[in-house]
């Protein structure tokens, strides 16, 4: 395991990457988040590696493939790489409760958010320093996700509702242009 040490900037998919039309599942349906390549490429300049972590339950619910999200996936990397900010590694959680393959079937799997198991698995593949790193979703889950794992500072985009009892404290964006100076304030040494 590396050593703990850096922080990184940990994103969920949709509705902060791309636009959340539900079930994204081919490069056609892929609509870019306007200034995710801002954020990104500020991100990277800051030192902080980028990850993703999205809920991926098409792929239990049999709405899409494995295959069709790892299209979409490399379709997301190759363009980050071109934009100067390359992601560190995509995590995704294919499980479900009511999944239509056994083999995607669980009741409350680690990895599905709100629960924390894709970052911590993040936290050990790269050796990552969770307290000082940050996290951007979209919806509750993503909040709660990040508040589990121990991330030190969670951004919301967008207008979700998460006024409700015992919600984690965060920071809320209605797009993502004031990001980059939230990860300038946050990540600057
Ligand atoms: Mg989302």
């Amino acid at each position: 395991m590396p050593a703990t040490t850096r922080p990184a900037l940990l994103l969920d998919r949709d509705g902060v990457i791309n636009v959340d039309r539900g079930f994204v599942s081919r490069v056609e349906n892929f609509s870019w988040m306007p200034g995710i390549f801002d954020v990104a490429r500020t991100a990277v300049r800051l030192g902080v590696p980028l990850v993703v972590v999205t809920n991926q339950t098409g792929i239990g619910r049999g709405s899409y493939t494995e295959d069709d999200y790892q299209a979409v996936t490399a379709f997301m990397r190759e363009r980050f790489e071109r934009e100067g900010a390359a992601l560190t590694a995509v995590y995704h959680c294919p499980f479900h409760p009511e999944a239509v393959e056994a083999r995607y079937r669980a009741a409350d799997h680690p990895w599905r958010k709100p629960r924390p198991g894709m970052l911590l698995a993040a936290r050990d593949d790269l050796g990552l320093d969770l307290a000082a790193s940050a996290m951007l979703g979209d919806k509750a889950l993503d909040l709660l996700a990040g508040h589990a794992a121990g991330v030190g500072a969670l951004g919301l985009v967008g207008k979700a509702d998460v006024s409700f009892e015992g919600a984690p404290k965060f920071e809320r964006f209605p797009d993502l242009s004031g990001v980059p100076a939230w990860l300038e304030r946050r990540f600057a040494v």
